[in-house]
Order: structure tokens, then C-alpha cells, then sequence
């Protein structure tokens, strides 16, 4: 059976690199679909080298050159943005339509936009800074830079990676998450047809192993990363006695806060959205819904009510609203907290249950008045769970809000102008929606607060985090004693 699944290679250096083999599981049926390479040190060396060699010639074209290179690499993508979905919903589980309307075209305008904003790029100063000198800024490429992307959004994180990388003069290895790497592969083979240099875009498969390979290598001056909070931990170690500029995109546990004065239709639909789009595998999705004691009952209602009309499936059927989660390890994780939160007595408004039968599902859960210390509360589930609790005050409402160890994203709900005003500004995390949850742009930035990271992807600020500053400065006089001089030696 295994001669017939297609192998995916690793992209080294414009070369198609077939090394190992590892089967990769379909979500939806629980069964082997593909096999991917695998890869090792070796592989890494390889690959950063290459990355060397190309990142040299790529920082050295003009900024409308690259720009172009950029802009024609999008087209292609775009032009095979069907199959880049049908890929994604098959490897990740995720429903179709969330692929085509969503993960794709997202990922490929955050391309665009820094294929266009890399053009904007200028030093912030030129002046006589110290007198008779004049100072220059520049702002140039770190060099080869090591990303490592989780299984959530394949694609579209590692074009939230390699897009600002590249747009600012970098070459790139990424080492996709080693159960959902097909679409990192075709984007760099895509990559490779529309023109763009070998050794651009390396792509190596594999795990930790291989990740600490890309932390650790004295050549990528630079590793951006996306994943667990834990994990991020651990490249934070791995990188400090290197000295390496790191960005951590990590954990969340987003807070959705209802006031009585909010619109509670709003809210519900909002929630439903906020809660279960990806099957909750979003590291900004509302875990922690908490509601004003007055409108508790009604909000509760109408979100289980919402939530029970989900239909759950097969990601290619056109009406799959939830498809399963991503492998068998990631639902027993969620099961495993509903069924704690059950052992602690904590009630359940609607799902909880271990369905049986082939794939991956789990259904949404609604969790019930947990305890702010709750284990379901505090930390990052990953699934399509949430809880649901009470509070009386907008001062406890802030208090819940930010007692978690994560901050990366959160909303308020309210009619209120001034409440919102200052419920964004005590809130303590990297976006805050009003009254709604969850729309991102490729102009605005995306990062965390606390144990959340640090560092932003999207918007001109990821561009500044791939771009080093180097201070230039020019004497003016061309005297051969200069004044400064005669500060310290007189003579
Ligand atoms: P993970 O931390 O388990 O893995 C992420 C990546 O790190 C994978 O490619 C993995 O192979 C690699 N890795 C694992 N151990 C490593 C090590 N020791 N050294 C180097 N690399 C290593 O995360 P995951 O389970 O794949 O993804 C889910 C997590 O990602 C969630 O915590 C979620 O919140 C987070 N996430 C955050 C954002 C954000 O923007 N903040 C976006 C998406 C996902």
C-alpha cells in the first residue's frame, strides 16, 4: 500500500531531497494518505548553506527587483491556491471552505503586502546628529534566518514567516511541523518555478531533532518561531548563548468579556466564530468566555443553542462548518482536560464526549462556571472547548480577563464607549477586539504579551524585527585633527 502514497521531498538548496520516509495521517480518516521526508543535521547544513550562498546574490538586487520577484512568486501561488487547499484541508483536516476562503488567500495577500511595503523601507534618520558628522541609518538583512512553524495554519505561518524574511533581504530554512508539511513543500517548489533563487526558501522536514538543528547552527543569525509556549521555552535556551535575534509567537488563552450592556445576539454569533473556527486549534481563539452576571443565563442559551447547530464533518463537504482535530494525540489532549473538568464536577452545557468512529472529531464543548484556577481555565486546551463563567464588576472583569499566564489576543463586549475604551487599555494582550473576535490584516501586527512572546509577525513591524540597524556615520570636515580629538590628547 505504501508504493502508492505520494513522497513528499525536502527543498534543498532548488533540489528535490527524497531522504526518509514517514507516513503522514489524514485527520478526517485516521489513515496514512502520504509520506514525507525526513531530516537530520546533515540536511540543515546543507540547507543553511545553500541558504548562505543564495541570501548574498538575493540582498545585493535592488528593492523593485526583489519586490517584482516577490509579486511574481504570489501570482504562482495564486494560481495553484485550489490544489494549495485541497492539500491543506487533507493534511491539516480543516474544512474546505475555510482553506479557499480563508487560510490561502490570507496567506498569500500577507505576501503581497510586504512584496509592496519592502519598497517604503527607509533609514529614520540622516543628519547632523553630533556636530561636523553626519549620521545614516540603514536597514539591512539579518542573513539566513532558521523559522519553525506549528501544524495549525501550515501555510499560512510559514508565509507569515518567510514573506517579511525575504521582503527585507534574508534567505530562509524552515522546518514545517512534522505532521503537517506538505503545503511548506509546494510553496518552495512553487517558489523555485516562479523564478525565485535556489536556495532562497530551504525547507527541511522533521522534529525537535531537527529544529535544534536550525537554533543551534552557528550560520542562521536569526530563528522565528510559532508554537507551544513550552516549546518556545526551550528555543529561547537553545539560542541565548548564541545570541540569536529570536521571535516567539506562543500559547494563548483569549478572554471574550460580555457586559449586560452588550448586544447578546452579537455576542453569541461572535463567540460561536471566535470559539470553533479551526476546530479551536487558533492560538487567539476565545477560550474564556467571561459573561456579566445579567445576561449570564441569556448568553449562555443562545451560544449552546448556536453551537448545537455546527455541523461537524468530512472538510470537503461543502456545508463542514468543524472538521476534526489535527491527529489522535491533539484529541486526547482535549479530551483529556474535558474529562478532568468533569472528575472536578464542573457542568457541561453541550458536547464532552469521545465520539467514536474513524477520524480525528471531537465536538464543540461548552464548560460551565469552572473555577479561575481550573487547569481547563488556565491553560491552552486546543480544541473545541471553552468555558463559559460569571463576573459582576468591570474590576473583576479585568482581574479574570488577565489571570492567565498567556497574552496574546482578547475582546470586550459592550455598547459602552468609554467602558471599552478602558477595558482595551487594561486588557493585557497584543490584539483586543470591540465587539467582534478574531479579524486580522496583513497591515496590522500580530504578536503577545507575557509568556504569549514576543515579537511581531504581519505589518511593517515584522519587517523591522527581520532587518538589523546599522548606524553610519560620515565626518564632514576632512580635517586631520579633528575638535573631538583634543577632548581627550591636545597635542
Ligand atoms: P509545538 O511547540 O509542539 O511545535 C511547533 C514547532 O516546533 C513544530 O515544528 C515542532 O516540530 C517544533 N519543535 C518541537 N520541539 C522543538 C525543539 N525542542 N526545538 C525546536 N523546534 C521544536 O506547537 P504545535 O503543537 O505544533 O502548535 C500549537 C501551538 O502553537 C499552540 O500553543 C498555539 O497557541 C501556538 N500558535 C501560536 C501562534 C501565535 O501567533 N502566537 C499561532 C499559531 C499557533
Amino acid at each position: 500500500m505504501d508504493e502508492k502514497l505520494t513522497h513528499y521531498p525536502m527543498v534543498i538548496g532548488g533540489e528535490l531531497v527524497p531522504t526518509g520516509s514517514e507516513d503522514l495521517i489524514e485527520p478526517a480518516t485516521g489513515k496514512p494518505f502520504a509520506t514525507v521526508a525526513l531530516g537530520s543535521q546533515a540536511e540543515v547544513d546543507r540547507a543553511v548553506k545553500a541558504a548562505k550562498r543564495a541570501q548574498a546574490e538575493w540582498a545585493a538586487l535592488s528593492y523593485g527587483e526583489r519586490s517584482i520577484a516577490l509579486l511574481k512568486f504570489a501570482d504562482a501561488l495564486e494560481a495553484k491556491s485550489d490544489e494549495l487547499s485541497q492539500l491543506e484541508s487533507r493534511n491539516a483536516g480543516k474544512p474546505l471552505k475555510l482553506t479557499t476562503g480563508g487560510d490561502i488567500p490570507f496567506a498569500i495577500d500577507n505576501l503581497r503586502y510586504f512584496a509592496s511595503v519592502m519598497r517604503r523601507q527607509e533609514g529614520a534618520a540622516a543628519g547632523e546628529y553630533i556636530g561636523g558628522y553626519t549620521s545614516l541609518l540603514r536597514r539591512e538583512p539579518i542573513g539566513v534566518v532558521g523559522a519553525i512553524t506549528p501544524w495549525n495554519y501550515p501555510f499560512m505561518m510559514a508565509l507569515w514567516k518567510l514573506s517579511p524574511a525575504l521582503a527585507a533581504g534574508n534567505a530562509i530554512v524552515i522546518k514545517p511541523a512534522p505532521n503537517t508539511p506538505i503545503t511548506t513543500i509546494e510553496l518552495a517548489k512553487i517558489a523555485l518555478e516562479s523564478g525565485l533563487p535556489e536556495g532562497l526558501i530551504n525547507v527541511v522536514t522533521g522534529g525537535a531533532e531537527v529544529g535544534e538543528a536550525i537554533c543551534t547552527h552557528p550560520d542562521t543569525r536569526m530563528i522565528t518561531f510559532t508554537g507551544s509556549t513550552r516549546t518556545g521555552k526551550r528555543i529561547a535556551e537553545l539560542t541565548s548563548p548564541l545570541v540569536k535575534r529570536v521571535t516567539l509567537e506562543l500559547g494563548g488563552k483569549a478572554p471574550f468579556v460580555v457586559f449586560a450592556d452588550a448586544d447578546i445576539e452579537a455576542a453569541a454569533r461572535g463567540g460561536l466564530l471566535a470559539a470553533f473556527m479551526n476546530t479551536g486549534q487558533d492560538c487567539t481563539a476565545a477560550t474564556r468566555f467571561y459573561v456579566q452576571n445579567e445576561v449570564f443565563d441569556a448568553f449562555l442559551s443562545r451560544f449552546t443553542e448556536l453551537t448545537n447547530q455546527l455541523k461537524i464533518g468530512d472538510p470537503f463537504a461543502e456545508d463542514t462548518d468543524m472538521g476534526p482535530l489535527v491527529s489522535q494525540t491533539q484529541r486526547l489532549k482535549v479530551s483529556g482536560y474535558v474529562e478532568e473538568a468533569k472528575q472536578q464536577g464542573i457542568a457541561i452545557a453541550t458536547g464532552g464526549t469521545l465520539p467514536e468512529g474513524e477520524g480525528f472529531y471531537y465536538p464543540p464543548t461548552i464548560l460551565v462556571e469552572a473555577p479561575q484556577a481550573a487547569d481547563c481555565v488556565q491553560e491552552e486546551i486546543f480544541g473545541p472547548v471553552v468555558v463559559v463563567n460569571r463576573f459582576s464588576d468591570e474590576a473583576e472583569a479585568i482581574h479574570l480577563a488577565n489571570d492567565v499566564p498567556y497574552g496574546l489576543a482578547g475582546s470586550v463586549w459592550t455598547s459602552n464607549v468609554q467602558r471599552a475604551m478602558r477595558m482595551t487599555a487594561a486588557m493585557e494582550c497584543g490584539t483586543v477586539w470591540v465587539n467582534d473576535h478574531l479579524p486580522i490584516c496583513s497591515e496590522m501586527p500580530h504578536g503577545g504579551f507575557k509568556q504569549s512572546g514576543f515579537g511581531k509577525d504581519m505589518s511593517h513591524y515584522a519587517l523591522e524585527e527581520f532587518t538589523i540597524v546599522k548606524h553610519v556615520v560620515f565626518e564632514l570636515t576632512g580635517d586631520q585633527k579633528k575638535a573631538g580629538h583634543t577632548v581627550l590628547f591636545d597635542f
